[in-house]
Formats: C-alpha cells, structure tokens, sequence
C-alpha cells in the first residue's frame, strides 16, 4: 500500500502540467490500472475477461448487466477508493465521458442507477468486513456486504439490525436511500440505525459523519444517496434479537376485508409496532388477489395485530422463525429481477384511495404489452410513531418526513420480457403514477415522498424531501465536494438538481 501511495503522488504529480484540453493523455482505467493494479477489471483484457463477465452478471436485472463499463475497480479497503477518486477527480479527467463513474454496492436497483456505459463502475463487493462491537451494541458493515451476510453473522449471536429483508440485497444502496426493515415499527427506517459513516470524499479524504462530527454529512447520507461521497463503513445499532413469527399469506381474490384490515393495521396509534407487513395486491383477469410477508418481532405465534388478515386466509407459511431465515428464503425467491420496472409513490392512510389504486392498477394493466405481469402493488405502512423519538436520538434523516403523519408507501412493478418493451412498460408505469398521484390529490390524501430505493428512473425523490430540505442537501454537498464531482461525473443514482426533462 505504501508503494502504491508513492507512485500515486509522483502519478498525480505528472498529470499536473497535463493540458486539460487536449484530452487524457492516458485514459481513466489505465490510469487506476498503474495504482491498483489487479483490482481494476478492464474490458477487452483477455486475461481478466472472465472476471469482468463475473461482475457484470451479478446485477439484479438485465438491465444493469446488459451496461458495459470501460472498467470495474473493485477495492477492498477505503485507502484503495480513496486512490480511486483522487485520479478520477483530476481536473484532466473531469467532464471526460470515459472517465464519469457509477458506484455500486449490492446492484439491486431495477434500473442501471449503479452501472455505466463506458465508464467506470466502483464495485464495492470486496468491502465485506464485519465487525461486531466487544459490547454488542453495534456492527461495522463494509459497504460491499449484503444483508444475509450480516444477518448469518448477528443471529449466532443473538444480535440484529435494521436493514433488508431480502439477503441478496446490498448494504450501500438500502442505507442511503432509507431502508424498510423488519423493526420499523419500533426503530424506524434502516437509516436511522445508523451510528457512524465512514466516507470518502471527492478529493479522497477519508471522513467519519456520526452524531459528534460533520454532523450534517451524517444528517444528509441518511436519504441523500451517492449524491456527497462514497460510503466505505457504516456503524449500525445492534439489538438483542430472538426468534419472531413471520411468514407468506395469501387470499382469495378480491377478498375486500383484507382492505379494511390493512388500514387499521397501518394506524401507528391502533398498531402492535413489533408487527411488519408487506401487503400485495396482484392483477388476475381483471380481478386481483392479494397478499403479503408478514413477520411479528417476537417469539409469538398467531400475534392479535395479524389476527383478522391471518384467519381469513387461504394459506400461509407463517410460523415460528427467524428474521434471518426469512431474509434468506426471500433471497432464493427472487434471485434476478429480469427486466424489472419500479415506481413507487405514496398517500396518507386511507382504505377507500387504497381500493381506487387498486382498481386504477388492474385497469391500466390491461393496456401492458402481452406477456407484461401487469402493475403490481405492494403497500406498506409508514408509520408516523417512531419518528420523533428517531428525530430526538439520531438527529434526525433527510428524507423530510418529520411533519408528516402515517403514509403508505406503494411499490408498483411490472416488467417486460424484450429489451425492445422496456421504454413501452416505462411509460406505461409513468402513466399510471400520474393517475394515481393525481387521484390521491383529489381525495386529499397526497404525500410528496417518494421512497427512493423504489423509485423509477423518471422520478425526483429528492424534490419529494420537499424544498428546505433538498436546499440543506444541496449545501452539504457544496461543502463536502467543491468541485461538485458526485453531481456532474456520478450520472446514476438520484441528483440533487434535477430538471424536468431529464428522462423522456
Ligand atoms: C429483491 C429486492 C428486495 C428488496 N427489499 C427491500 C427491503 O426489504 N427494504 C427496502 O427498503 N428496500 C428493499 N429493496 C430496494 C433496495 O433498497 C434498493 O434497490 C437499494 O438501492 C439496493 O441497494 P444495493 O446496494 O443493492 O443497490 P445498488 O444498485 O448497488 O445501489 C443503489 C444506489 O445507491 C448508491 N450507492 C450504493 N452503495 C453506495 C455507497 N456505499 N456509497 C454511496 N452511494 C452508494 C448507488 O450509486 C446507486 O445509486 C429491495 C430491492 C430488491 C430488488
């Protein structure tokens, strides 16, 4: 590493009186080739061919891995992604198309949001430390980690965090974008179990943001996404964690107490918070069934809060388990995403707006291309209860959500099976969110937020934190990168400024 450091000062060095006009004399991935060496997979190297092809395919869609970037930089340590932004922030190489970058951690997001045609990819997926704190009240997760890799760790122990509840899910995306857990009801979202960042910034300094330092980095990552610096290690809360009850269940079709159900249990004030649900409505011949994962934190079978939903269904799996077991099935179920679509928005706790969503879903479904699943939903609360003690413990998160009251986030997806559906089944699913908010306008039950992770390319998350916030954002980010290199050579991902347009 010492060695790789002096050539790095004498390569900087030598890039200094460099013309940035006439272009790198040497390009953006020979230049990280000379300073990490194997750990930079070039494409068109034969020697490395395999191990690009490896990485490329480990995408969740085909989306993302039909990408090709000029090379993947794979570090394993925040000194080695500390080398890789010191040269790619050089002025040479900025505004150099082969020299912007993507960052990518678990590559979970349905759209290329973590992939780059041409460019560089900085793979994250040789960061997978794991450190469990002597008093056990914390876990350092690299970045590269996936959530099953956490969990197998903290179950032997007895221990959990807030995080995925899928293990094939990475650590880096989830974390700064929000993150929906099994424990949300009582702790929030996953962000805000976040003790400590551990990140590196534009120029290649490596900084910690927690409640004590660069507090409004620490503030800002927790929603703001790639937009300040590349995360290398997050410190999260551990808790002590036993066996909970959790499983899948499914209804009849169009079976309308389910509905009823789902809004009272997504009332924080008439809610057992332990209680988790994913509820899932699925288009059927112009009818839909539904759904849902449903898990209960504690060692208790048949928990009241899922009573009415539970009794009334046609099947379940629900029994006696563990959060990791859960997270781990859920991984062998859906280990590629295909040509996934996702678009999400969200609306104020409302049974009636619920079933006009759902009639709205099965009614544009019928437009899809053949072979489209149609639109399916996925509601989940998002409960108001555990945000202000969040707020007064943590600090607080970025994603502008402390004045508002109980809101149900809706995942919409569908998919399609040729490359040549992708933009039909985009707009499609742009079509039906514009229907949808403006119906939640007219009911009076709209919310701006738009939960990041499940949002589609052509939506402004960031806009949905609201103005104040989105202005304290872009602040954090003038500060902690001056020559604003996450906004204009990081293209994936959700920007601070984005102008209407953007995407078709
Ligand atoms: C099967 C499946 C299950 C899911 N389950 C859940 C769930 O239970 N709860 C939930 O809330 N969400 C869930 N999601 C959504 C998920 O949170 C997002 O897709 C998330 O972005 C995935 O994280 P990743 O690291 O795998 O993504 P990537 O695609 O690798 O990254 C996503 C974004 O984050 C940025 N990024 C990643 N790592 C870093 C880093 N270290 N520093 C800075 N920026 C970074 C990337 O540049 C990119 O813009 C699920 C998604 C799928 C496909």
């Amino acid at each position: 590493m010492l060695l790789n450091s002096v050539v790095l000062t004498a390569f900087l060095g030598s890039l200094a009186g460099a013309a940035p006009a006439q272009g790198p004399a040497v390009t953006c991935c020979d230049a990280l080739s000379l300073i990490l060496q194997e750990k930079v997979v070039q494409l068109g190297n034969k020697t490395t061919e395999n191990e690009y092809k490896n990485t490329r395919y480990t995408y969740w869609t085909e989306r993302s891995s039909e990408v090709t970037p000029s090379c993947f930089v794979k570090p394993s340590s925040s000194e080695d992604v500390s080398a890789t932004l010191k040269i790619l922030s050089q002025p040479q190489y900025r505004n150099v198309l082969s020299c912007k970058f993507a960052i990518r951690s678990g590559g979970h997001t349905p759209w290329p949001a973590a992939a780059i045609n041409g460019g560089v990819t900085i793979d994250l997926s040789n960061m997978r430390k794991l450190e469990v704190a002597e008093d056990r009240k914390s876990i350092g997760v690299g970045a590269g980690n996936k959530w099953g890799m956490v969990y197998s760790k903290l179950e032997q122990m007895d221990l959990a965090v807030s995080g995925g509840r899928w293990g094939n899910v990475g650590v880096g995306g989830l974390l700064t974008g929000g993150g929906l857990s099994f424990f949300q009801g009582k702790r929030g979202l996953a962000c805000d179990g976040i003790l400590n960042h551990e990140v590196v910034l534009s120029n290649g300094t490596i900084v910690q943001a927690n409640p004590k330092v660069n507090t409004d980095l620490y503030k800002a990552l927790k929603g703001g996404n790639n937009n300040f610096g590349i995360v290398t290690r997050f410190d999260l809360e551990a808790f002590q964690q036993g066996k909970i009850w959790g499983g899948g269940i499914l209804h009849a079709a169009k079976d309308p107490t389910t509905l009823s159900w789902f809004t009272n249990f997504a009332n924080s004030s008439l809610t057992d918070l332990d209680s988790m649900v994913m509820y899932s409505t699925v288009p059927l011949f112009g009818q839909w069934m539904s759904g849902g994962l449903v898990t209960y934190a504690k060692n208790v079978t048949d928990p009241s809060s899922f009573r009415d939903f539970y009794n009334t269904s046609l099947f379940s799996t629900a029994s006696i388990t563990t959060y990791n077991q859960i997270a781990q099935f859920n991984a062998i179920g859906t280990p590629f995403g295909g040509r996934a679509v996702w678009a999400t928005f969200s609306f104020k706790n409302n049974a009636a707006f619920m079933r006009t969503v759902i009639d709205l879903a099965a009614q544009e479904s019928r437009t899809m291309p053949l072979f489209s699943p149609g639109i399916q939903l996925i509601f989940q609360p998002l409960w108001k209860a555990p945000r202000a003690k969040v707020l007064a413990e943590t600090g607080g998160n970025s994603l502008g959500l402390d004045d508002q009251g109980d809101l149900i986030i809706v995942l919409c997806s569908s998919g399609s099976r040729r490359a040549a559906d992708d933009m039909t089944i985009n707009l499609a699913m742009k079509g039906f969110i514009n229907k949808a908010t403006q119906k939640a306008r007219d009911a009076g039950v709209y919310s701006s937020y738009i939960y990041l992770n499940y949002a589609a390319e052509f939506q402004d998350p960031i806009a949905g934190y609201g103005e104040s916030n989105r202005a304290q954002l872009i602040a954090v980010s003038e500060k902690y990168d001056p020559i604003q290199l996450f906004q204009k050579q990081v293209p994936g991902g959700f920007k601070l400024r984005r102008a209407e347009g953007d995407w078709v």
